[in-house]
């Protein structure tokens, strides 16, 4: 089963279009930022030191990053048949390692779906989540301060992944089901 990378910018729709694509190809899925608040949550010591950085809307240093993914390939063994990453790699020291890390472990990145979305409706998307969720970080201030980490530090990885070939993009401004639709085109294709 395929590994794939879904990229794109905060609110951009990786949680809702990774589950299910893990539910519809049986992939192991793994979000970066539902780990990570899980530790918030639960108040460990890595969501202690998370949560100085996930509150102003900063990434978390990319060693610590590492080690945190590393620890959810190892410890589920269901990750060898194949894995949605949603969240990761979010800069492009973490897609250089990322790229070491599969090779080490005799697997390799397929694709990565990139969901394109204008900006205007992404601040919108989080607000409203915030709204309904109460997720921390989904309040004005923070919206922007992540959009202007995206922009500097994630963004870059787009051209990455087109120069080396694995870079779909999707249209992330329908409705959900048409973009599930879509996706699903794609990897059926595959
Ligand atoms: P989406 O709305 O598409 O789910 P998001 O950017 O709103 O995306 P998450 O992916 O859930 O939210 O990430 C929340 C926060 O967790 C990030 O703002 C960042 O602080 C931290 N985080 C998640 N993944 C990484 C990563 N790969 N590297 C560094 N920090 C990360
Ligand atoms: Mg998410």
């Amino acid at each position: 089963m395929p590994n794939i990378v879904i990229f794109g910018a905060p609110g951009s729709g990786k949680g809702t279009q990774s589950q299910r694509i893990a539910e519809r190809y049986g992939l192991h899925h793994i979000s970066t930022g539902e780990v990570l608040r899980k530790h918030i949550s639960e108040g460990t010591p890595l969501g202690v030191v998370a949560n100085e950085y996930i509150k102003d809307g900063h990434l978390i240093p990319d060693d610590l990053m590492l080690r945190v993914l590393e620890h959810e390939l190892d410890s589920n063994p269901n990750t060898t048949a194949g894995v949605i990453f949603d969240g990761f790699p979010r800069t492009l020291v973490q897609a250089d390692a990322f790229e070491k890390m599969m090779e080490k472990r005799g697997s390799k990145l397929d694709m990565v779906l990139g969901l394109e979305v204008n900006e205007d409706d992404l601040i919108q998307r989080m607000i409203n989540r915030g709204q309904q969720t109460g997720r921390a970080d989904d309040n004005i201030d923070t919206i922007r301060e992540r959009l202007n980490v995206y922009h500097q530090q994630t963004s870059p990885l787009r051209d990455f992944y087109i120069n080396n070939g694995k870079y779909v993009a999707i249209d992330g401004n329908p409705a959900p089901d048409t973009i599930f639709s879509n996706i699903s085109s794609v990897i059926d294709a595959i």
